[in-house]
C-alpha cells in the first residue's frame, strides 16, 4: 500500500463513517412524497440464504421456507403501499441475500411490479447452484433482462475456504452452468472477487482468462475483499487474513489482463461489448428501496429500513413502510456524493453537474484540484473523466464506503438483539458512542 492509499483510506474511513451515522425516525415520519414527474429505480432486498458466507456482509438470513413466504408476502403489500403513495417504477434492481430461493414468490412479486408500472429492465442476483432451466425460464418470462451470478472466485480451494463449494457449486459444476446461462439474458453478470486472502495472482489470473476468454460472459465484475467488524473473527478462522497491501498490485492484474473486448463501465465492472452496468447507484442519483435491511437515497436523505424481519412484517402489516432510520445529507455531501456515483460509473458531465447542483464546481473546487494534482482525474472535453490511476483510488474509495455501510448493517443486526417484543413502533437500543456526531471535517 502506498503512503498515498494510506493517507487516502484514513480520510475515507473517517467520512464514510460519518455518512452512515443514521438516526431513528419518529414514529410521525414516513418516506417523502414522490416526484410526480419521475420514475424511479426499485431495489427490493430478499434477505434468505441457504448457507451464510463467512466473508459476505450483506443483511442476509439463514432460508427458512415459513419465514421467507410471509417475507415476500410483506414486500408484495410494501410495493402496493409505495404504488399508493404515487411511485412509478422504470427500473427494477433485486438483491440480497440469494432473491430467486423461491423462485416462484420472486416471480409474483416482479409480475406485481410490472403490472403498477412499465419497467423497462430488471436486474437479479443469484447464486450459481440457481442456474438451472427451470429457474432461469421463470425468471426470464418474468422480465428479467440481467442475471448476475455470485461467483467469487473458480478456484475450488478458495471455494472452500468461503464455505461455497458444497452448497453453490464447484468450479467446474459452475462453469459448466455459465456456460448455460449466458446468452439467456441480455445480460449476464458473473460477481468475482479479488484479494481473497490465500488467493495467488495465478489464480486470479485464471478466474480473468476463464471468465473472459473461455467462457465471454457478457459482463464481469471483480470486487475487492471487503469486511466488517462482525465478519473479521469469522474469516479469519475460515479463510485467513485480509492484507490490504495486495489490492493495488492485483487490481493492476485484472486491468492488464483483461482482454481488449472488455470495456469497463465502472471501476470494477467490465462489458463485453454493450456498456450496462452493475451498479444501479451509479445511473440513477435517487432510488427507493424496499424490504427489511433495503436503503434509499431521496431527495437528498439516505433511508435505512428495519433489519428485524419480524419489526418489518409487523410495520407493513400496520400499513408503514419498514424505513427505521435516516440520514440528511449536508449541502456539501450531496454534490460529494454526485461526484462520488458518477465518477464511479468513470465519467462526470459537467454540464449535467451544475445544472442539477448549481455552483458544483466552485463548491467542490478543493476536491476536485486534490483529485487533478493525483492524477486522478483528467478533462475530457465536458466531462471529468477517471484516470486508469483514478480507477485504482475509487475501488479504495468504494471499498471504505461499502465497509462503512457493512458496519452500519453490523450495528442495526446488534440492535436487533435488543428489540423489546412490544407492539407498535420497534425500539432499538443503538449504544451512544455509535452514535455521537462526527468530529470537525
Ligand atoms: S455471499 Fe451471497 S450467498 Fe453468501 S451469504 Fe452473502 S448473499 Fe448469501
Amino acid at each position: 500500500m502506498t503512503i498515498m492509499d494510506r493517507v487516502l483510506t484514513a480520510g475515507l474511513r473517517h467520512n464514510s463513517k460519518r455518512l452512515t451515522r443514521f438516526e431513528g425516525l419518529t414514529p410521525s415520519e414516513s418516506l417523502p412524497p414522490p416526484d410526480p414527474d419521475r420514475e424511479y429505480m426499485l431495489y427490493l432486498h430478499v434477505p434468505f440464504c441457504v448457507v451464510l458466507c463467512p466473508f459476505c456482509s450483506f443483511h442476509r438470513v439463514c432460508f427458512k421456507e415459513d419465514k421467507a413466504t410471509r417475507y415476500f408476502k410483506s414486500l408484495r403489500q410494501e410495493i402496493r403501499m409505495a404504488h399508493d403513495a404515487g411511485y412509478r417504477f422504470a427500473d427494477i434492481y433485486v438483491g440480497g441475500g440469494t432473491p430467486t430461493v423461491m423462485p416462484s414468490e420472486l416471480v409474483e412479486t416482479l409480475n406485481l411490479v410490472r403490472k403498477l408500472s412499465s419497467i423497462n429492465s430488471i436486474s437479479v442476483e443469484t447464486n450459481p447452484d440457481h442456474l438451472t432451466p427451470e429457474i432461469m425460464d421463470q425468471v426470464r418470462d418474468a422480465g428479467v433482462t440481467r442475471l448476475s451470478v455470485g461467483v467469487q472466485s473458480l478456484d475450488n480451494d478458495l471455494l472452500k475456504q468461503m464455505d461455497r463449494y458444497d452448497k453453490y457449486g464447484s468450479a467446474e459444476k459452475t462453469m459448466a452452468a455459465l456456460e448455460l446461462a449466458n446468452g439467456y439474458f441480455e445480460t449476464l453478470n458473473a460477481d468475482m472477487i479479488f484479494n481473497l486472502p490465500h488467493q495467488t495472482d495465478e489464480s486470479l489470473l485464471r478466474d480473468v482468462d476463464i471468465i473472459t476468454r473461455q467462457l465471454q460472459i457478457s459482463q464481469t465484475t471483480f470486487y475487492p475483499l471487503m469486511s466488517a467488524k462482525s465478519t473479521r473473527r469469522k474469516m479469519l478462522k475460515t479463510m485467513g487474513s485480509v492484507d490490504f497491501n495486495r489490492e493495488g498490485h492485483l487490481y493492476r492484474l485484472i486491468l492488464d489482463a483483461l482482454p481488449s473486448s472488455y470495456r469497463a463501465s465502472s471501476a470494477w465492472c467490465f462489458n463485453h461489448g454493450g456498456d450496462t452496468t452493475d451498479e444501479y447507484v451509479i445511473e440513477n442519483e435517487e432510488y427507493l428501496g424496499l424490504g427489511s435491511g433495503s436503503l434509499s437515497y431521496l431527495q437528498g436523505v439516505l433511508y435505512s429500513s428495519t433489519f428485524s424481519l419480524n419489526h418489518y412484517n409487523r410495520q407493513v402489516a400496520n400499513g408503514r413502510f419498514g424505513i427505521s432510520r435516516h440520514q440528511a445529507l449536508t449541502y456539501r455531501d450531496r454534490r460529494r456524493y454526485f461526484m462520488l456515483m458518477n465518477l464511479f460509473g468513470l465519467s462526470l458531465d459537467k454540464k449535467v453537474a451544475e445544472a442539477r447542483y448549481p455552483g458544483f464546481f466552485r463548491t467542490l473546487a478543493p476536491e476536485i484540484l486534490a483529485l487533478r494534482t493525483i492524477g486522478a482525474v483528467r478533462d475530457q472535453g465536458d466531462h471529468l473523466v477517471l484516470t486508469r490511476y483514478g480507477m485504482r483510488i475509487w475501488i479504495l474509495i468504494m471499498r471504505e464506503f461499502f465497509m462503512a455501510v457493512s458496519d452500519f448493517r453490523d450495528l442495526m443486526r446488534h440492535a436487533i438483539k435488543e428489540e423489546l417484543d412490544a407492539p407498535g413502533p420497534l425500539q432499538i437500543r443503538v449504544p451512544t458512542s455509535e452514535l455521537r456526531p462526527p468530529g470537525n471535517y
